[in-house]
Formats: structure tokens, C-alpha cells, sequence
């Protein structure tokens, strides 16, 4: 297969990680015969330096051409980098925010998996923690209370400010489409979340998600109530598969989710409009502390572009390798600094993704 990926590097440990997950990626070309021809643009902090702003067309019209884009993140540091004297608008951020919106990128995926090697870092109580858990949060992106009308006024003398939190139908039925055939890739399983009990916008998306859940048979359905899926996640979080959500609860609940895997440096994430394209990237920053030291995790970058394979390509053999390829580094015992622990050895970046490579197709 001829597979057209559009890279950014990105700021700070951005071209380190990103460096190490294309090379998987050739070595996933190698062993399975695919051809992979990248294109390489600016975005961010990098391409203010080059044309002062964070995303130039060019850039946006090299992505809309790809299969996909692969990106490590963007942005410096927030109190020093000459980034942010620039007004908000120009600012490495922008640049993200503009690519989501240009692209239509509306469903944002974010897996959160306990490797068992790594169980010591989770947060959890230990007999929660040794069930291990293995989702997926499926947030909406581009609706709801961040996109909606907003405004401050003043009545009477007293301020009011007002957001309002607003779906369609077609919007909250495209992405419970992608949930319901991303459960299919995974164990056929999607608890759709909401506040029905109080909010309109929650009574339509839970009877659009029934609707939708007709064409899908072959996948369980539930709803929970958002209050509960946020003590759920760390009561029993293994009772998760797809996790579909509107955009903000979607914001809260990733994190949270994130959180309880305890390590930064592991988290993939994809955002997908309604096309097989997908833009994939850590979930993580550009840690300009550590930038240029060659110790960043680049795992969270390699198992995006695990994802790019599953989701934009339908490799899901290539995707599944990748995956074997990290548990088996991990079961020996190599770890980054970030997720290092007495008893196991202290790799690099770039030694992370020779080891991760070297296992590839083994
Ligand atoms: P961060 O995620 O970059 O760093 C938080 C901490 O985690 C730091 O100590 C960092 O060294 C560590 N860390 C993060 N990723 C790591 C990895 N792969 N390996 C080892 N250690 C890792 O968050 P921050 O410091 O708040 O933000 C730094 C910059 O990143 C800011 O400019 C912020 O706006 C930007 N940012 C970008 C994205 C994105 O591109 N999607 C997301 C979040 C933050």
C-alpha cells in the first residue's frame, strides 16, 4: 500500500519523538511492503520562526492532500519563549486550533491502556490497578458549550455572562458513527455519556446515539450519566471500552482517564473528520525542559502512528506489531527516564525507537 503522510515536527521534543515514530513506521514499510512518502511542513513555534505566523496555507493544503498527518506537539515555554509575547492569535497554539478547524478534524480519540509493566505509577488502589484497564475516549471537538454563542452583559447593574451549549443532529450522529465502528476494531462495546437527566442537548444526543446503535447490532450500547462515568473511571475503569462524549465532558473526562494510566510520555492520540483522515499526535506537550537532551518518551508518538495504521489505513496487523513491539521493550525491562524505576535499565529517546523498530515484524 502507498501511504502519503504529511509530518510536523513540531516545537521542543516534537522532532526528537517524531523522529523516532517514522522510524517504526519505515521499518513497519520495510517488513510489510508498504511504500510511505512523507511530507514534511511547519507548524507552531517553528513556523512562526520561518513566516511569523503558526500556520500558513501551504501547510494546510500539504495536510488536506495526505492520507494522514503525523504530528509531534507544538509550543515553547509559556513564561520565557518569545512565542507568547505575540497576541493570542499568533501565537504556536493557533496553530492547532486552525489546522482542527481547516481540516474538520471533529472526533478526537484518546486511548488510555495500564500496561501491567507500568502498574506501579498508576494512582489507583493496587486490586483496582491489577485488573488493568484498556479504553478509548471518543470526544466530540468542534461543538457544543466551547463553540457556542457567548456573551457578558450587564442588567441591573449586576454582570451576567452566558454560554450556550449547542448540537445537531448530524453533528452528535457523525461522530456516534465513528464510535460504533471504532468499537468494532476494539471489543464491541461503547457507553455514550451525557447529562440526560437535566440537559436537552444530552436528551437528543442520547436518542441520535439509539438511532445510530441500530446499524451496529454486533455492539453493546449503554449510557451513563457523566457524574458516574467520573467516579466509574476510578472505582472500575477496567468496565470500559469506547467512551463517546460531547466536547466538554469529553475535555474533563480524558484527563482524567489519562491521569490514572500515570505516565504522560505513553499517551497516543488521533482526531479524524468524516473521511478515513486523521491527523495523530501525542497527547502530551513539547516539554521544552528536557528538549534536545535525547531522554523524551517517544512511545506516546510511536503508538499514534500505531493508530494512524488502524484507523486511517486499516493495517491492523502493522497497528497490532507496533503495539506487541512497545509491550515487549517494556517487559524487558528498557524504559525513558520518564517511566524509568529501580531495577530497569535507563535507555534514550532514540535508543527507544532502535528497540521498538528492531522488534518490529519478530
Ligand atoms: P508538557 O506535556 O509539555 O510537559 C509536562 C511535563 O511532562 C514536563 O515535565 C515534561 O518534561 C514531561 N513530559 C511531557 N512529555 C514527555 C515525554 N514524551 N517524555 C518525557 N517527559 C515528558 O506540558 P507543559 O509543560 O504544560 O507544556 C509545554 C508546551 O507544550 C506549552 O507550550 C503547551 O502549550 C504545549 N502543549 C502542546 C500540546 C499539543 O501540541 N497538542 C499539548 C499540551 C501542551
Amino acid at each position: 500500500m502507498k501511504l502519503n503522510i504529511a509530518v510536523i515536527k513540531g516545537d521542543g521534543i516534537g522532532p526528537e519523538i517524531v523522529t523516532e515514530a517514522m522510524k517504526v513506521l519505515d521499518k513497519v514499510a520495510f517488513v510489510y511492503s508498504h511504500e510511505i512518502n512523507y511530507k514534511e511542513v511547519l507548524m507552531g513555534g517553528a513556523s512562526i520562526d520561518a513566516y511569523g505566523i503558526p500556520l500558513t496555507d501551504e501547510t494546510i493544503e500539504v495536510c488536506r492532500f495526505s492520507d494522514a498527518v503525523l504530528m509531534g506537539s507544538i509550543g515553547g515555554d509559556t513564561n520565557t519563549s518569545p512565542w507568547y509575547k505575540l497576541e493570542p492569535s499568533k501565537r504556536p497554539e493557533a496553530g492547532l486550533l486552525g489546522i482542527r478547524k481547516a481540516l474538520n478534524l471533529f472526533a478526537n480519540l484518546r486511548p488510555a491502556y495500564l500496561y501491567r509493566e507500568l502498574s506501579d505509577a498508576c494512582p489507583l488502589k493496587k486490586e483496582i490497578a491489577d485488573k488493568g484497564f484498556d479504553m478509548l475516549i471518543m470526544r466530540e471537538l468542534t461543538g457544543g458549550l466551547y463553540f457556542g454563542e457567548r456573551k457578558t452583559v450587564t442588567e441591573n447593574g449586576i454582570k451576567k455572562a452566558v454560554d450556550t451549549l449547542t448540537y445537531t443532529e448530524e453533528e452528535i450522529r457523525r461522530i456516534a458513527i465513528k464510535a460504533f465502528e471504532i468499537a468494532r476494531k476494539r471489543r464491541n462495546s461503547v457507553i455514550s455519556v451525557d447529562k440526560a437527566n437535566v440537559l436537552d442537548s444530552s436528551r437528543l444526543w442520547r436518542s441520535v446515539v439509539n438511532e445510530v446503535s441500530k446499524d451496529y447490532p454486533d455492539v453493546k450500547l449503554e449510557h451513563m450519566l457523566v457524574d458516574n462515568c467520573a467516579m466509574q473511571l476510578v472505582r472500575d475503569p477496567s468496565q470500559f471500552d469506547v467512551v463517546l462524549t460531547e466536547n466538554m465532558f469529553g475535555d474533563i473526562l480524558s484527563d482524567e482517564a489519562s491521569m490514572i494510566t500515570g505516565s504522560i510520555g505513553m499517551l497516543s492520540s488521533a482526531s479524524l473528520n468524516d473521511t478515513k483522515f486523521g491527523l495523530y499526535e501525542p497527547s502530551h506537550g513539547s516539554a521544552p525542559d528536557i528538549a534536545g537532551l535525547n531522554i523524551a518518551n517517544p512511545i506516546a508518538t510511536i503508538l499514534s502512528a500505531s493508530m494512524m495504521l488502524r484507523y486511517t489505513f486499516d493495517l491492523d496487523k502493522e497497528a497490532d506489531d507496533i503495539e506487541r513491539a512497545v509491550n515487549s521493550v517494556l517487559s524487558d525491562g528498557l524504559r525513558t527516564a520518564d517511566i524509568y524505576t529501580d531495577g530497569t535499565t535507563k535507555i534514550s529517546c532514540s535508543d527507544m525507537g532502535d528497540e521498538i523498530a528492531g522488534r518490529i515484524g519478530k
